[in-house]
């Protein structure tokens, strides 16, 4: 079964647009930056400071992070992260959870001790996972990559959209300057950096509603299927 790697900028649409395509599919939804968030908090807990790469990458190596699907009655519903069996699905949506992961994020020895655990999610296929390096780093022989990005004001609008559902109130402009920071940081370190694979596949989301963004993924998804399996295709049985 093959891979579909999605990778991006922050709330380009990522996570939404690769879980409606894992559901089309069939397939497993693996959320690498929840990963990032929960090594982020975990160091927090444990006093940790986000400069310690050593330290880091201690509590990355021994992360006991599980995910559940919670079942709801339209389909296998909402993803929850657990942290030591602690549901920490919302802890790590608070608005300066995106920063702290993005600053242990660019230590090397926080990203090898996740790279195994993902990789190994995806071993067997059928996964679709999104983060920043998946198409580069993580699954390079991924069957579909894609490289989702919106304006950094679309960006912002549905970044801003889902703090304020939170409680949290923050002004659209300081969310703005938040989210093109950790960019900047996520495009510009050494290692992992955010950037589409050459042979990914761009997609702007800025017009796109999500059942439109989903269904481009899910005609790469075919294309891909068919070049796999030329037989199958009009023209091969032809
Ligand atoms: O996607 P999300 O906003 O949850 O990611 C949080 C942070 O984790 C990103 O800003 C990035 O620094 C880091 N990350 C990463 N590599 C990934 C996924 C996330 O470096 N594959």
């Amino acid at each position: 079964m093959i891979n579909v790697a999605v990778d991006g900028p922050g709330s380009a649409g990522k996570g939404t647009v690769a879980r409606g395509v894992a559901r089309a599919l069939q397939f497993r939804y693996v959320d690498t930056g929840a990963m990032y968030r929960v090594v982020a908090l975990a160091a927090g807990r444990a006093g940790v400071g986000v400069d310690d790469a050593a330290r880091l990458g201690a509590v990355a190596a021994d992360l006991d992070i599980d995910f559940r699907w919670e079942a709801t009655s339209d389909g296998p519903g909402a993803l929850r992260v657990l942290l030591e069996g602690e549901d920490v699905t919302e802890v790590i949506r608070a608005g300066d959870m995106g920063p702290a992961a993005s600053a242990v994020s660019r230590h090397p020895e926080v990203r090898d001790a996740l790279l195994g655990l993902q990789r190994q999610l995806a071993v067997r296929g059928g996964v679709v996972m999104d983060g920043r390096d998946i198409g580069t780093v993580v699954l390079p022989d991924a069957a579909v990559k894609v490289f989702l990005d919106a304006s950094l004001q679309e960006r912002a609008k549905r970044r801003h959209l889902e703090l304020q559902q939170r409680g949290e109130s923050v002004t659209l402009q300081e969310v703005a300057d938040a989210l093109a920071q950790r960019d900047d940081a996520d495009r510009n370190r050494p290692v992992a950096p955010l950037v589409a694979a050459p042979d990914a596949v761009r997609i702007d989301t800025t017009h796109l509603s999500v059942p439109q963004a989903v269904a481009e993924v899910l005609k790469l998804v075919a294309a891909a299927l068919r070049a796999a399996d030329p037989i199958d295709t009009p023209e091969g049985a032809g």
